[in-house]
């Protein structure tokens, strides 16, 4: 009897303790956010193949620190639903997407425009299903199953961490804000030698803004921290599992925040290095850097988010170029790189099959998100830093851009980086299985897209807002 009694009192006295706005937080929870955040561990069982690079030999011998899968899972004051996934993995194809968006919406009712599937492309993870394939020297038997097997813990794991998050969901605060970070390099424009340190003028451009969400409870503890930066995950090609420096700035927010869940998302950053690199130490550096970056947003004042979520997600068709020339197959078969041949000699035995290219790429996702105040810009593949100046100069500076999500088919290269060609206007196509470069016209279809999606999202905003009033 006696303990029943004191419950309220109980109750009254964390009341008291909280301040007023506090309390109607907790007492008005359609007023507010609701959050709730997870993480798994999706280390490989196994020393297997490790994803990124041609130049490997062997698979993995050891780890620096352990892969995550990490889930937000935030609901509106209306009661809609977005789930953001975070991987220390190179990449999901779209198979791979396809069917675990397929779970989330069989399991969780979670509709496809609603999930974001993002990939930091840390290359010292293992191989993940079809991403990438033909950059690998052919796989044995065992080497095959030990992907498959991968890509199916890897899969439960996403699947497993998402219901853990939806299930914590609980009230919460939302802000976004912007910071720096200056080690991302354009890696077209600046071959690194060791002279390279002394030299002030790097060239090509660079997009060094630390893009911040903090989430927090109703008495603005945080509770998770979700930043994007754009630049290769690339510092490090030894043979242990890591998640290169976006698995040093989650270890080190982690330790700044006791308690935090921090999930990084790759922008886009695919013609950016982190130069120098190929030290351990070097990866450290830039992984704290970036945490600094991120601690100095979150001690700054941020921009607080209201409780609403409209999103849409679109898959257009980008078109492709003509199949290759007989001419230029032999040239690749006879002087290329082992990638190189391995591409020539499958697309030979295309032309000769008589088989029909395709003339288009049917998926490529276009993603938008208005979380309150703050709109979000997720595309598929792995985005030039161009796209970034497009769609800010479109849509304004405000804007958080996410590539390396929900589909990682190939580089998309701006028209710039089309027309210049190389590594990623023309032959990293070959690397993802592509018989050739995209079309001109890539550039405008993508930002266009994006750009008719925002104002979608902004309309149906104004007349929700006016339907309230
Ligand atoms: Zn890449």
């Amino acid at each position: 009897m006696r303990r029943l009694l004191l419950i309220p009192v109980f109750l009254w006295l964390i009341l008291q303790a909280l301040p007023a706005q506090g309390q109607n937080n907790i007492t008005n929870n359609k007023r507010w956010w609701k959050a709730g955040v997870a993480k798994t561990v999706i280390t490989p069982q196994e020393y297997m193949w490790m994803a990124g690079y041609a130049a490997r030999t062997s698979p993995a011998d050891g780890k620096l620190h352990d892969l995550w899968a990490k889930a937000l899972a935030l609901e509106d004051a209306a009661g809609n639903r977005v789930v953001v996934i975070t991987t220390d993995i190179i990449g999901f194809d779209r198979e791979l997407s396809v069917s675990v968006c397929n779970q989330l919406e069989e399991k969780y009712g979670l509709e496809r425009r609603n999930i974001i599937l993002s990939s930091s492309h840390t290359h010292s993870g293992p191989v993940i299903n079809r991403n990438l394939s033909l950059i690998y020297p052919p796989f044995d038997a065992v080497q095959q199953e030990q992907v498959e097997h991968n890509r199916t813990f890897v899969e439960d794991r996403i699947i497993t961490v998402t219901g853990r998050a939806l299930n914590s969901l609980a009230p919460a605060r939302i802000a976004s804000g912007v910071g720096y970070a200056r080690f991302a390099v354009n890696r077209r424009e600046n071959p690194w030698d060791e002279q390279s340190i002394y030299n002030p003028s790097l060239k090509g451009p660079s997009d060094h803004v630390v893009q911040v969400l903090k989430i927090s409870d109703p008495l603005e503890r945080p509770l998770a921290v979700l930043f994007g930066y754009s630049c290769h995950a690339t510092t490090l090609d030894i043979m242990k599992w890591s998640g290169d420096y976006p698995g040093f700035a989650q270890i080190e927010i982690e330790k700044m925040y006791p308690g935090v869940t921090s999930m990084f998302f790759a922008g886009f950053g695919a013609d950016q290095n982190p130069l120098p690199r190929r030290e351990l130490a070097l990866a450290e550096q830039y992984g704290k850097e970036l945490a600094v970056a991120v601690s100095k947003v979150i001690g700054d004042p941020m921009m607080e988010l209201s409780p609403s979520i409209q999103t849409v997600y679109h898959e257009i068709e980008l078109e492709l170029s003509p199949p290759p020339e007989p001419e230029m197959l032999e040239k690749s078969l006879a002087e290329g790189a082992d990638w190189q041949k391995r591409w020539a000699l499958l697309m030979k035995e295309k032309l000769a099959s008589g088989e029909k290219f395709p003339e288009t790429y049917p998926y490529y996702p276009v993603q938008t998100l208005q979380l309150g105040e703050q709109t979000l810009v997720v595309l598929g593949g792995e985005v030039v830093v161009d796209y970034a100046f497009a769609l800010r100069k479109a849509l304004g500076n405000d804007l958080m851009v996410m590539g390396y999500a929900n589909d990682v088919m190939s580089y998309i290269p701006s028209e710039r980086v089309l027309q210049e060609g190389g590594y990623e206007g023309e032959s990293s196509m070959w690397v993802y299985g592509h018989h050739g470069p995209y079309a001109p016209g890539i550039e405008n279809k993508i930002v266009r897209e994006a750009v008719q999606q925002v104002q979608k999202l902004k309309q149906t905003g104004a007349t929700a807002m006016k339907q309230k009033q």
